[in-house]
């Protein structure tokens, strides 16, 4: 059968082989993070979330921080009912999420995890925003806050993702995740909804504007979050963002009334923030 998880619809059978993801017919999980507080407050809490980092990507950014993983589909591997007794053995008081790291090309195997199944805990669906609409539709089941990257509007930047149509896929998918999933806010967490994060790349104000222009008219101004934390990794970069292209950014944003969220300081663009894989 073909598979229908992300928007490339490889045409590949994942029993028998891989698509452009890497992935086949089981989860792989690269990394397991317990009490993970590097995302958004909202969303990490002082406990900090179990940060599971799936192998493999639907993407290969050339400027990806977690290459090591993400470039290869290798880790320890489970069906979906492995997976299931896995996730069972957490205790969730711990943590302020069970969060999902690169998931997407995991879809159609977390859905069957989740057949008849929950955690004790909200979920959260941490992704590069390349998704399939219709994906984002069934994963909405069990998935309760959406953070996905929102990361081009610029036409030459989308080779950079090897994704030629990634800023239509992705509004798309954004705008399914923001009608399945309204914000919901219990004591300074959101307990439901949405938050689209945007990185500003170096030398690419354009693209942020862009970016920022259209979360603003076909989004209806969600939680955002703007990230400066690009560290050069790469050939494609070959430095950091410079604090004037952030307080640019950050400006325009304003500007055009995306007040609603989150915004870093500079010392975010440090390799210490990159977990070691
Ligand atoms: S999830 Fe992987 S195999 Fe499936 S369509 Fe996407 S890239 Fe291809």
């Amino acid at each position: 059968m073909t598979c229908f998880d992300c928007p490339r619809f490889c045409q590949v059978d994942r029993t028998k082989r891989r698509g452009f993801c890497g992935a086949k017919d089981k989860i792989v999980v690269a990394k397991v993070i317990e009490n993970f507080k590097w995302e958004e407050p909202c969303i990490s809490t002082e406990k900090g979330t179990l940060a599971i980092f799936f192998a493999g990507c639907n993407l290969r950014c050339t400027y990806c921080q977690n290459k090591k993983i993400s470039h290869k589909c290798e880790g320890k591997e489970y069906s979906p009912e492995e997976f299931r007794i896995y996730l069972s053995s957490f205790d969730y008081s711990k943590y302020s999420a069970l969060e999902f790291i690169t998931p997407t090309h995991f879809s159609s195997l977390l859905c069957k995890v989740f057949e008849g199944f929950s955690v004790n805990s909200k979920v959260v669906w941490n992704s590069g925003g390349y998704e399939n609409s219709q994906m984002i539709e069934k994963i909405s089941s069990f998935v309760d806050v959406f953070l996905p990257d929102f990361k081009y509007a610029k036409a030459s930047l989308q080779k950079l993702s090897s994704a030629s149509n990634y800023f239509e896929v992705a509004l798309q998918a954004i705008k399914t995740m923001i009608k399945h999933k309204p914000n919901l806010w219990q004591n300074g967490q959101l307990i439901q909804g949405v938050l689209v994060r945007h990185l500003v790349l170096p030398g690419q104000l354009d693209n942020s504007f862009q970016v920022l222009d259209a979360i603003k008219k076909q989004l209806g101004s969600p939680l955002i979050s703007l990230m400066s934390q690009f560290v050069p990794i790469g050939k494609d970069f070959d430095r950091k963002i410079l604090p004037i292209e952030y307080k640019i950014v950050l400006s325009y944003a304003k500007k055009i009334g995306l007040t609603n969220g989150y915004f870093q300081d500079m010392t975010s663009a440090n390799d210490k923030f990159i977990p070691k894989f």
